[in-house]
């Protein structure tokens, strides 16, 4: 679709506008009626940066789809698994009420998967009706009537903190697969440096100099994409899915001023729910970035792309600098500097799998909250 922005006018702008109001956000009178104005331009960023998604106030396909999932509620449709899946916040509340009944429904990432479906039988299984998965008025009616605490914290939210433990315990790096996604592709060349190199090709690079680090310490890598294809976000995600990698590593480079610089992880979360094993990975391999390659710091935060939501396993997008820097340009041009990026993001994802202790030290035994440490992505 087209990016509707500031100072476009009509039909589009007026849908746009009244799903925003429909969100609660606030837009000024006098730009209702499809004129894309300030006020409507703040109500797409605030309604971004609560979603997840990078807050640039334009509407491309990645909001437009945000703002329809956003207006569904549970009742309106019914729900089943298919290989469409459906995706919306009915199925975010319905995965958050059965999560607060201590059924397992999953991430309450609004994705009507087979873990969600088989959370749906289980569920009319207990009330004993037949466990066909469907999800209509009558299962939601069986769910309301039985009150789920839907105002507390998520009860995924704390398996999935839990499962770390497991994963640093019990699962180690050596026979692991591990995805590797270099982002965009070659129609697609994302940032462009100052000396020429695209992202595209850039990734590539990097995904190559990892899969080699990896490898050599043990694990299984495996590239999702190739040079000359580009398969969409959620084709990559639904791969990484089949190949049943431990984790999945999407690897984008920044771009911006010349004189903006540094490393940044992401990981699956909006302002409601995200993925503490995401947060963790993130957070390894940012440590290791910043300490092994000496990159400023920009810190982990939320984002809501398919690479990240539509993947099953603890997933990140890695943005070790900026493209559009020249050092950093210089640094992803010289293959012994990339060489050690590689390895510096190699390190994070040992860590992630526990028995390796940090180049700076010894793991804090506290690990981390959530809370104060990046309020709304972006
Ligand atoms: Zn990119």
């Amino acid at each position: 679709m087209r990016t509707i922005h500031r100072g476009d006018r009509g039909e589009a702008v007026r849908d746009i506008q009244h799903r925003l109001l429909d969100f609660g956000l606030r837009i000024e009178p006098e730009e209702l009626e499809g004129r894309f104005g300030p006020s409507t331009e703040e109500a797409v960023k605030a309604f971004q940066q609560r979603r997840g998604l990078p807050s640039d106030g334009m509407v491309g396909a990645d909001t437009w789809g945000e703002l329809v999932e956003a207006g569904y509620r549970l009742g309106d449709r019914v729900l089943y698994l298919r290989s469409l899946t459906f995706q919306g916040d009915d199925v975010r509340g319905l995965q958050k009420r059965l999560n607060a009944l201590g059924f397992d429904a999953g991430r309450e990432d609004g994705i009507f998967g087979p873990r969600t479906a088989a959370a749906v039988a289980e569920f009319q299984h207990n009330v004993g009706s037949a466990s066909d998965g469907i999800v209509g008025p009558d299962t939601i009616g069986s769910i309301e009537r039985l009150r789920p605490a839907v105002e507390g914290p998520s009860r995924a939210v704390v398996r999935e903190a839990e499962y770390i433990r497991h994963i640093e315990e019990k699962q180690t790096l050596v026979g692991s697969c591990v995805a590797i996604d270099p982002g965009h592709g070659p129609d697609d060349p994302g940032h462009v440096g100052p000396g020429g190199l695209s992202e595209s090709e850039a990734t590539m690079l990097i995904a190559e100099d990892l899969a080699a680090e990896l490898g050599a310490r043990g694990a299984h890598p495996s590239i999702l994409r190739t040079r000359d294809d580009a398969p969409s976000p959620s084709a990559r995600a639904l791969a990484a899915n089949e190949l049943g990698a431990a984790v999945c590593i999407s690897i984008h480079l920044n771009g911006g001023e010349p004189t903006a610089e540094g490393a940044t992880c992401f990981y699956y979360g909006t302002e409601a729910t995200y993925s503490p094993a995401g947060q963790r990975l993130a957070e390894v391999i940012q440590e290791e970035l910043v300490a092994l390659m000496g990159l400023m710091d920009g810190r982990t935060n939320r984002l809501t792309v398919a690479m990240l939501r539509e993947t099953r396993m603890p997933a990140v997008q890695v943005e070790p600098c900026f493209l559009t820097n020249p050092t950093e340009e210089a640094m992803l041009t010289d293959p012994v500097s990339r060489r050690l990026l590689a390895a510096a993001m190699a390190a994070g994802i040992e860590r992630f799998f526990g028995s390796v202790e940090s180049a700076t030290g010894p793991r804090s035994a506290s690990g981390s909250t959530d809370a104060g440490r990046s309020s709304a992505g972006g």
